[in-house]
């Protein structure tokens, strides 16, 4: 597979220090930011540090230690907020979206983390 990635992205930039974020959560390979335009109570992006354009791309192409360190951050800042149902929380949702048909719209991956309300079935 090949992946171009676009240095000029907006969460490249955000990782440069170019623009400012309100972080929820760093690590050695990770970056947790609030989402400018929240959909729910809780929305949290969370970022690999790597240069990777979607989930495929990270999925195919970061260590192992770049995939572990980001799925602990993301079950930390569930726990964190208080909305993982292994710490008595209501729950969440995450998700992804790659490519055009996923609707992406900045070619850095990022999860979604979302919380605080019912957040309804995916429909489409
Ligand atoms: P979509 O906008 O269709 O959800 P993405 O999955 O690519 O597409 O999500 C990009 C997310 O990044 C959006 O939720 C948007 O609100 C958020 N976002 C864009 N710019 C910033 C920023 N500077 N800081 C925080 N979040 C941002």
């Amino acid at each position: 597979m090949t992946y171009t990635y676009d240095p000029q992205n907006i969460f490249a930039r955000i990782l440069r220090g170019e623009i400012p974020n309100k972080t929820v959560l760093e690590t050695a390979h990770s970056l947790a930011f609030y989402d400018i335009s929240p959909q729910a109570p809780v929305h949290i992006l969370l970022i690999p540090k790597g240069a990777y354009v979607n989930f495929d791309h990270f999925a195919a192409e970061a260590s192992a230690e770049e995939l572990v360190d980001f799925h602990r951050a993301a079950a930390q800042i569930c726990a964190s907020a208080g909305v993982a149902p292994g710490v008595g929380g209501a729950g969440y949702r995450t998700l992804s979206n790659a490519g055009s048909h996923g609707m992406q719209e900045v070619p850095h991956y990022h999860l979604h983390i979302l919380a605080g309300r019912v957040l309804g079935p995916l429909v489409l």
